[in-house]
């Protein structure tokens, strides 16, 4: 017997399903858009040994258990274990990969990061890449709090907060780090009091100052792996000339990734030079037409002071940063817009916006690495 099996720990990968068709074991998989049909053993014998695999095996027994329980020949065997784990089907864990499973802090992160386990790339490594990035939030109001918040508790292990302004009365109902303690206090001050005890690792750094210029943040960004921008879109001219297009810029220029979140809408995620930035998207027509609006409209898209619209855009930004710092998989907003629609229940995808040849930074990158 191959005694290779009590090395590694066989693993059924957690996005593959099976079902029968016929004498055929369809195997399929969602997330990695995958499907193959097996008709050389018995069907019902490959499930059986997808069964075995689901929760997982390795033991010094594991082989022989198999071929009792599948009734496969040894070679059949070897021959279908070999061919699951090419196709990336089941994967391997050491030992040790397994045994960090238990009940730690961060156990059921670590468990929903196996979802997108492949090759040596399990669980705690998603988690490890995850937990050890520099993010900044420029902003530290509604969404900066709820941003700040949730990264602090996946374990982020460095938050830049940046902010002037104080805590006042009104913030309350939506700004969750802050409670009437806080009213007249620096905010980024406050948010730092807040999530002091989430972990004993966690570091959140609190700017308290004013961004008048894109080069203000030069220095607060050192080492930063992404930038939140929490403003949303104003029309390109206002926005190069305020906040929003301060971020934009800075992190263009120090070649940060930058998430855009506002209103209801979450993207793009700018890795600069690769995919869409802020001034790209204001030239799509949908984006273009919301910004240029000249009515009062409050509805379902502009809507942003109602802590759980500022809660849930805050969610799936985390969402999409944390697959991206992660690498778990690539964010849809690396290629767009999501809008959601609270009234409908409903969200949309402008996806995708290409980089334009007009945009002035985006172009600028183009230009330099084609110089080099
Ligand atoms: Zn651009």
């Amino acid at each position: 017997m191959n005694n290779e099996y009590t090395k590694s720990l066989y693993k059924l990968q957690p996005t593959w399903k099976w079902k029968f068709d016929g004498d055929k074991c369809v195997l399929s998989s969602n997330f990695f858009g995958k499907e193959v049909s097996l008709s050389g053993p018995a069907a019902s014998d490959v499930a059986s040994l997808l069964e075995i695999l689901k929760d997982g095996a390795g033991s010094a027994s594991f082989a022989s258990i198999a071929l009792r329980v599948t009734g496969l020949s040894e070679d059949a065997f070897n021959s279908l274990l070999k061919y699951l784990v090419d196709e990336g089907i089941v994967v391997l864990a050491s030992n040790d990969q397994w045994e960090a499973i238990g009940d730690g802090q961060f156990d059921r992160q670590i468990r929903f990061f196996n979802s997108f386990h492949r090759g040596d790339h399990d669980g705690t490594y998603f988690n490890e890449r995850l937990q050890s990035k520099r993010i900044a939030i420029v902003g530290m109001g509604g969404y900066g709090n709820w941003l700040a918040l949730l990264c602090s508790r996946l374990g982020v292990r460095e938050i830049v907060g940046i902010d002037f302004d104080t805590v006042e009365l009104s913030n309350l109902g939506r700004q969750i780090l802050f409670d009437k303690s806080c009213v007249g206090q620096p905010k980024v001050l406050a948010a730092q009091r807040a999530l002091a005890n989430h972990h004993n690792f966690h570091n959140f750094n609190p700017v308290n100052s004013k961004i008048t210029s894109a080069k203000d943040l030069y220095p607060l960004l050192t080492d930063v792996d992404l930038v939140f921008n929490p403003f949303g879109f104003y029309q390109a001219d206002v926005a190069r000339k305020g906040v929003p297009g301060f971020v934009v810029e800075a992190a263009f220029t120090l070649g940060i990734p930058s998430l855009t979140i506002g209103a209801s809408m979450v993207g793009p995620l700018t890795s600069p030079g690769k995919s869409p930035c802020y001034f790209c998207c204001l030239e799509n027509p949908e984006i273009l037409s919301y910004v240029t609006s000249t009515s009062n409209d409050t509805g379902p898209v502009k809507s942003r002071q109602f802590a759980p619209i500022i809660s849930t855009v805050c969610s799936y930004a985390v969402w999409e940063a944390s697959l991206f710092l992660s690498q778990a998989s690539p964010p849809q907003t690396l290629a767009g817009i999501v809008i959601f629609d609270w009234l409908s229940s409903s969200f949309a995808k402008l996806n995708p916006i290409e980089m334009s040849a007009k945009c002035s930074l985006c172009t600028s990158v183009t230009k330099s690495h084609t110089v080099c």
